[in-house]
């Protein structure tokens, strides 16, 4: 399993590989020490029970989604369809228009889940078993105010 940490003293992201299992690493920006406590699952890539980070054990599971993609496609589409429209081949336009909502669906579909610790906002990418729900707004406003209290940021 491959954990991407969060930095809580700065916006640097560090990855982790679960297997090593480290008890503590030091942020390359700010060097500031986070220490790390793996859970037997999260270093066997079994499921995500509790966060190295945090030690919390609320998760949410979200699409590996790189919103940058899937926008560069639709992007294009009507860029190209814009061309087309303009020369009076309306038919062509649409036919590229839908081709592209439709290859970022199948791009949106293969995408895999990761799990994000509510807390911390780590993410867990591996082949563990998700487990967790989707994103609540509601339980992240109490878990983020927790956590950012604990580590000094209020
Ligand atoms: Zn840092
Ligand atoms: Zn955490």
């Amino acid at each position: 399993m491959h954990i991407l940490i969060r930095c809580p003293a700065c916006p640097a992201s560090l990855p982790v590989s679960a297997a090593e299992g480290p008890a503590a690493i030091r942020c390359g920006r700010c060097g500031r020490e986070i220490r790390l406590a793996f859970s037997e699952a999260v270093r066997e890539d079994r499921a995500v029970d509790r966060c190295p980070v945090c030690s919390g054990a609320d998760f949410y599971v979200r699409k590996d989604f790189n919103p940058r993609v899937g926008l560069g496609v639709v992007i294009a589409g009507a860029l190209v369809s814009a061309a087309f429209y303009w020369t009076g081949r309306d038919l062509v336009a649409y036919g590229i228009l839908a081709s592209a909502a439709l290859i970022d669906l199948v791009v949106y579909g293969r995408l895999k889940d990761l799990t994000v610790c509510y807390r911390c906002h780590s993410e867990f990418r591996g082949a563990y078993q998700r487990r967790a729900d989707a994103f609540d707004l509601h339980t992240a406003d109490i878990l983020e105010m927790e956590y950012e209290r604990k580590v000094g940021r209020r």
